[in-house]
């Protein structure tokens, strides 16, 4: 057996007594963060233990950090030290920047409970109930039923005001039994919100997420027009925050769609590894895409992972140049939509040479006759109605 994590995110429902006791924590750990942040930037040689033994001498100080569950404060510092490895990290490669800075109010989106202090109980009815020590039972709504042993659970709380706790689960996987790769399939990311793979298909986005970011779009142009720090302008921004919200919803839930699609019809999924997020700059809506494809792939790796099959990234470069058949380089401009390679004479719609080409390099990275662990969690679905018809629509269009 081989232990497996897996998080869960779930809508909570605080009573408004509990959400003060939320909002209470949260600063309270801001602070807590702050001061432990505070002595590792006095000292000279770090000493981590030293560090986490403040929480206890601060709480003797300030008798309002009884109020948090020990544990969630001592995770604190180590919150503190895996923010300082990652910006080791980002200084190991190079990047500029700067040290850790104290987090003012409002910046704490989250807190901790590792291991201890919480307790799902099952109710039988549409909510069960989140037990969280000295916050209370707080109301959650899980779409999904929790077999294994949960790990941690993190509360965070969304810019629109809402509360969700991202759950950790520990589940036991068989060891498997291998089975061979036979159907593998090539993505190739477009810009905006268009995927196309080496099936000949082309997937855009459902018509609701374009409604939506129009709308996101209008709004924001409405609110640049009224004054700041008035009335007006709050309340207009308290309504873009929402419709963020719901577009990053509905973009969230295509790209589930889309994941399932994958992983449950091939065994092995070749990804380009690139990030498209310096190619389209711009307003907020084109950001949400640029964050899709990070997402999108994300999702494939980890569905991937849970039903036995293969993600693999592959290295881009040169893809939306190289001919997929013969492998040779045949330069065209971006707004030429067709590839013609006259080394092979292969004619394709530029994409989909560029899926093939993608297929092409995640077959060499599959070594040839490589087994693939066998199945045991996967959740065979059909394909979303929606979705089969795009797939059938697009691939007839894009064929032809
Ligand atoms: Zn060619």
């Amino acid at each position: 057996m081989k232990k497996v994590v897996i998080a869960h995110k779930f809508r909570l429902y605080p009573s408004k007594q509990q959400e003060v006791k939320l909002l209470e924590t949260l600063d309270l750990c801001r602070q807590t963060y702050n001061i432990l942040l505070g002595e590792l930037n006095r000292q000279k040689v770090i000493d981590r233990s030293q560090i986490q033994g403040i929480i206890t001498d601060i709480k003797v100080c300030d008798p309002r950090l009884k109020k948090v569950y020990s544990k969630t404060l001592q995770y604190e510092s180590y919150r503190l030290f895996s923010n300082l490895k990652a910006l080791s990290q980002l200084k190991k490669k190079g990047k500029k920047v700067g040290g850790l800075r104290p987090k003012g109010i409002g910046w704490f989106k989250t807190f901790t409970y590792n291991q201890s202090g919480f307790k799902l109980i099952e109710t039988g009815k549409r909510c069960q109930t989140l037990h969280l020590s000295k916050i209370g039972d707080i109301r959650i709504r899980c779409h999904r039923n929790i077999k294994g042993k949960i790990k941690q659970v993190t509360v965070k709380r969304e810019a629109s005001g809402k509360w969700f706790a991202s759950i950790i689960e520990e589940i036991l996987k068989e060891k498997s039994k291998s089975r061979p790769i036979k159907k593998v399939v090539g993505i190739d990311l477009g810009l905006m919100d268009i995927v196309y793979d080496s099936e000949g298909n082309m997937l855009s986005n459902p018509r609701n997420l374009k409604k939506h970011s129009e709308r996101l779009a209008l709004l924001q142009r409405k609110m640049s027009k009224k004054k700041k720090g008035s009335y007006n302008r709050n309340r207009m921004r308290i309504k873009l925050t929402k419709q963020y919200e719901k577009l990053v919803n509905t973009r969230n839930d295509f790209l589930h769609k889309l994941s399932r699609y994958y992983v449950n019809n091939y065994d092995a999924i070749g990804m380009e590894d690139m990030t498209i997020t310096s190619m389209v700059r711009g307003h907020l809506a084109k950001h949400i895409f640029d964050a899709s494809w990070g997402k999108l792939r994300q999702y494939i790796s980890y569905k991937a992972e849970r039903a036995g099959k293969l993600y693999i990234p592959v290295d881009y470069k040169g893809t939306t140049k190289r001919c997929s058949q013969c492998g040779r380089e045949v330069a065209k401009n971006l707004s030429e939509r067709i590839h013609k390679c006259p080394f092979c004479g292969f004619k394709a719609p530029r994409d989909y040479n560029s899926a093939l080409d993608v297929k092409r390099l995640t077959l060499e990275e599959i070594e040839i006759g490589q087994e693939l662990p066998k199945s045991t969690l996967v959740e065979m679905e059909a394909l979303p109605t929606q979705l089969a018809t795009t797939v059938n629509e697009t691939r007839s269009h894009i064929l032809n």
